[in-house]
């Protein structure tokens, strides 16, 4: 097990600045989600540790040492792709074997590795199978065994479960977090899929623009956004962001309430809004209202409960409230968050 510490890291393509320093802090055990939207940087980043990429600035530190100019084998850092690239003429035993083989560790403990490492992924029964005769979320476990083979101080996972359909994803989900909870190997996990970081991350550092934009735990960034991108790309559906004079107003679609059903105290933002479309999302519902200027309205979107939802037709006039503590306030120029109150 091991620390990990990106110290000012930069990787130039060019003229394209992929990663624009980023500095990272990452505790031994720790499972820290890496969270962004496509070419932000994250696979880049995640090269640069595993040594498949120099960075063009910057160090990259593993259990305090500097490691940025080691190749990938002193590293001892096991990397998980979203396409698992098991090899297709070996049997699921000589694939998780591999790395084993590739340094020269004698048979029997070879053997005696994989029995351990099959048991705990529950791939016993697939040993002598070959990759074409195993299911999506098969083929994942076998790719995290042989991952897991060969003891690493370090886990990278790339995207893993992109390529398995929602079912299976969200089993393979808590498998890998039950897999470092029992391994309690440090952990990067990269993905652009907020659910999945809200959900196993013990922390989630936001990236865009070969940037962190915030680091934190999943509560923190949900309810403290660092600014208006974190604000929009963490939660389905995401923060209502507002235009008021001089700055944004946000506040999560849970927290709108009827004015007159929720019972909203004396200083809650009340707002004056219509309802343009109802949709059922079977435990609750989504109301889309527009608030402001009939010429030209903001959109607000609102998670209704079933009692108020009730209610509520399209095309009704309501008031709606939401309390302070609720409210966040972000720069309408650099989209950063100012303090104010219950922030
Ligand atoms: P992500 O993993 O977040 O989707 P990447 O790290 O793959 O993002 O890419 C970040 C940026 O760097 C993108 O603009 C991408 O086009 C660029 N990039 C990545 N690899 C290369 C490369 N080998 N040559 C040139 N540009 C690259």
């Amino acid at each position: 097990m091991a620390t990990l510490e990106l110290r000012n890291l930069e990787k130039h393509y060019g003229g394209v600045h992929a990663v624009d320093g980023i500095d990272l802090a990452i505790a031994d055990g720790e499972f820290l989600a890496i969270l962004g939207p496509s070419g932000c940087g994250k696979s880049t980043t995640m090269r640069m540790i595993a040594g498949l990429e120099p960075p063009t600035k910057g160090d990259i530190l593993i259990g305090g040492e500097v490691v940025t100019h080691l190749p990938p084998r002193l590293r001892n850092v096991s990397m998980v792709f979203q396409s698992y690239a098991l090899y297709p003429h070996m049997s699921v035993a000589e694939n998780i074997a591999f790395p084993l083989k590739v340094r020269r560790v004698a048979r029997a403990e070879r053997e005696q590795k994989v029995q351990w490492v099959a048991k705990l992924m529950g791939v016993e029964r697939l040993l002598q199978r070959r990759p074409a005769r195993l299911s999506g979320g098969e083929k994942q476990k076998v790719a995290l065994a042989r991952a897991l083979v060969r003891d690493p101080t370090l886990f990278i996972f790339d995207e893993p479960l992109s390529s398995l359909d929602a079912k299976v994803r969200a089993m393979a989900r808590s498998e890998l977090r039950l897999l470092h909870d029992r391994t309690g190997i440090t952990t990067v996990y990269v993905t652009h899929d907020q659910l999945e970081a809200l959900g196993m991350g013990d922390r989630i550092a936001v990236m865009e623009g070969g940037r962190v934009r915030q680091v934190g735990t999943p509560q923190e960034l949900y309810a403290h956004p660092a600014d208006t991108f974190v604000a929009s790309f963490l939660g389905t559906p995401p923060m209502n962001l507002l235009e008021r004079e001089g700055h944004v107003l946000g506040f999560r679609p849970e927290f709108v309430h009827l004015a007159g059903a929720a019972g909203a105290s004396a200083d809650a933002l009340r707002l004056q809004a219509k309802i343009v479309e109802l949709e059922f999302l079977g435990a609750d519902w989504q109301m889309y209202a527009h608030v402001g200027d009939e010429a030209n309205p903001q959109k607000l979107l609102a998670r209704m409960q079933p009692p108020e939802a009730s209610a509520l037709h399209v095309g009704d006039a309501v008031e709606l409230a939401v309390e302070r503590v609720h409210l966040r306030h972000f720069d309408k120029a650099t989209g950063r968050r100012i303090a104010a109150d219950g922030d």
